[in-house]
């Protein structure tokens, strides 16, 4: 396709503003589907995806408006997702900015908006919802040129569920949406925005041509991987699968080059021609590493080997989360798997127990500590990655321990503002700015990303009646007066509940942690001690009492089907229990006791 004659755009959108119906709509008034195609989102494909309403993956597919080609990137919607989102981006010239006209601009909007204008992107205000009753496309409009300091002189007032405004924003991306620049005679040179494993062709690269010309049967070398394929197909989705000749510059489109694993297409990659090579790779490469860890194990030691083939499958799709084997004294044998946020952990959790049926403990999330040795261990070395609690070092051993923080942009009402500033504070917060725009604050605060991968997202959601959004980026490592928390249970440590909490909110902690547990915990004939301690000094204790013999007649007196109830509840229990020094310890209480008060 002629350079002048392409537009690449994404669209981006806070949770819920419409991104996926509006994708949806343009794809179907250019034609790409039927009516009863469209039946079902196409763009989010995966169920869990469906389920969340968010997108994971990004997915383009090629669109006809007018005589030109139009390319549609959707961008992953969460902060888990940050580094594919800014790849996205940059395989664009421009981007749909949808916003709720009912709800306004929030911080997932700010935070990509002021991304795309990193990348020079013109940006289209779209209105989006105008359906609604409480649509107030005026305030939304002011907002955004107040907040984003956008001009909306071509906003485009639409709703993509009603299909109204769709045309004129197919015509408005033709009109300010500048064409991509590229040279058809330099060397190939093409950013890999993104790859997934697909069963019938291996897995699938998304790419970005930005000079020459990226043909089928071309020897192609990954300039940060430092491999060479061969590539055996050249296509793009319309949604369905095209099959091309060669992409040129500018265009967006796949291939697949008999590659078995998505971890050897690392997003941000330049894919250039092997004999011969662009002289410098596409900027802005990265690494992506996990960020969170915790240990997950089968309920039942015998599905082991069902988790590791579960794991390894899943991990075919997803280079970004990390495992290894790892052995609890209390668990058995399981993996310390590495996430990039705690979204993402969910994600891996729940395919594993929906997709693979396997039932999980999961051991208490935590970051990856950086820890200063007083002297070099036998192999010589001073400063370790500590990604499991289970593995600190003696105290004495330890010269510091260092955590990374975040620094973070919350978007609240003026109502809810108090109790997310307290909530802010009660994680070791440090506020950083305070503004507020139109009956809304936005608080910058920095915090340390441990105190943020609980439970904070649902605390701050629950806080504000769901109001409060949040948005994050990592700023470095900081030290800090770091301590391992041990919770004992009838005097034996479980390790899978132990944590590194800082000392000064450890005792709040504990005490929290021992409380739940009490809770959770089902009596026994014998008198169990919850302990929570720091090295050999216990900061916290409850105990539960000893049950008497008959357990149904002491709680519910005579009152047979209650009674009949609860037993046959115990016995369905009994599968999920582990067992902790002779302490029977349910699957739930894990999870509940890791959620802080
Ligand atoms: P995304 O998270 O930005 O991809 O949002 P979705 O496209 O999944 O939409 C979120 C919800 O808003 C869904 O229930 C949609 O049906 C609804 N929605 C999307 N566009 C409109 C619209 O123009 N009007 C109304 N009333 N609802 C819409
Ligand atoms: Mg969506």
């Amino acid at each position: 396709t002629e350079l002048s004659k392409i537009r690449n755009f994404s669209i981006i959108a806070h949770i819920d503003h419409g991104k996926s119906t509006l994708a949806d709509r343009l794809i179907q008034r250019t034609g790409g589907l039927s009516d009863r195609e469209m039946s079902a989102q196409v763009l989010d494909n995966m169920e869990i995806e469906k389920e969340r309403g968010i997108t994971i993956k990004a997915q383009t597919v090629r669109l006809e408006w007018k005589g030109h080609v139009l390319n549609l990137m959707d961008t992953p919607g969460h902060v888990d997702f940050a580094y594919e989102v800014s790849r996205s981006l940059a395989a664009c010239e421009g981007a749909l900015l949808v916003v709720d006209a009912a709800q306004g601009v929030e911080a997932q909007t700010l935070a990509n908006v002021y991304q795309s204008i990193e990348h020079d992107h013109e940006i289209i205000p779209v209105i989006n919802k105008i359906d609604l009753p409480a649509a107030e496309p005026e305030r939304v409009k002011a907002e955004i040129e107040d907040l984003i300091g956008l001009d909306t002189s071509h906003a485009v007032l639409a709703s993509a569920k009603a299909g109204i405004g769709i045309e004129e924003i197919l015509d408005t991306v033709v009109e300010r949406i500048p064409a991509p620049k590229g040279d058809a005679d330099a060397p190939l040179k093409a950013m890999l925005v993104d790859s997934w494993y697909d069963p019938y062709l291996g897995v699938v690269i998304l790419v970005r041509v930005i000079d020459g010309t990226l043909k089928k049967g071309q020897q192609i070398k990954f300039m940060n991987a430092g491999t060479t394929h061969l590539v055996d197909r050249v296509g793009c989705f319309r949604p369905k699968i095209e099959q091309l000749t060669d992409l040129g510059p500018g265009e967006i489109g796949f291939i697949t080059a008999q590659i078995k694993e998505v971890a050897q297409t690392a997003v941000g990659d330049t894919i250039t021609d092997a004999k011969r090579p662009a002289a410098e790779a596409v900027p802005g490469f990265k690494e992506v590493q996990p960020v969170v860890f915790c240990g997950l194990f089968p309920v039942d030691a015998n599905d082991f080997e069902k988790l590791r083939e579960s794991i390894s499958k899943l991990r075919l799709n997803d280079a970004s989360f990390s495992f290894e084997m790892e052995t609890s004294a209390a668990l058995g044998f399981g993996f310390r798997c590495g996430f990039l946020g705690l979204l993402h952990l969910e994600i891996i959790q729940e395919r594993l127990t929906r997709e693979y049926d396997l039932d999980l403990i999961t051991t208490a999330p935590s970051v990856v500590y950086e820890i200063e040795l007083t002297h070099p261990d036998p192999a010589g070395v001073t400063k370790i990655d500590l990604h499991n609690p289970a593995d600190m070092p003696d105290p004495n051993k330890i010269a510091s321990i260092s955590e990374p923080w975040i620094e973070a942009t919350i978007y609240v009402p003026d109502e809810y503002l108090g109790s997310i500033l307290k909530l802010c504070q009660d994680r070791r917060g440090i506020q950083k700015n305070l503004t507020y725009v139109s009956g809304r604050a936005q608080a910058t605060y920095e915090l340390p990303l441990n105190e943020v991968v609980f439970d904070f997202y649902d605390r701050l959601k629950s806080l504000s009646k769901g109001y409060a959004s949040f948005d994050y980026e990592q700023i470095g490592y900081r030290e800090g007066d770091l301590v391992k928390m041990s919770i004992l249970v009838n005097e034996e440590p479980v390790d899978a509940l132990s944590m590194i909490v800082h000392r000064g909110t450890a005792e709040v902690r504990g005490r929290g942690m021992v409380e739940r547990l009490k809770e959770l915990i089902p009596r026994h004939m014998f008198k169990i001690p919850i302990q929570a301690a720091i090295g050999g000094k216990v900061i916290a204790r409850e105990t539960i009492s000893a049950m008497r013999k008959d357990v149904t007649a002491k709680c519910y007196g005579g009152d047979a089907t209650r009674k009949r109830k609860l037993l046959e509840k115990q016995k369905k229990g009994k599968a999920k229990m582990r067992e902790y020094g002779s302490v029977s310890i349910p699957q739930e209480a894990f999870i509940a006791a890791l959620r802080m008060g």
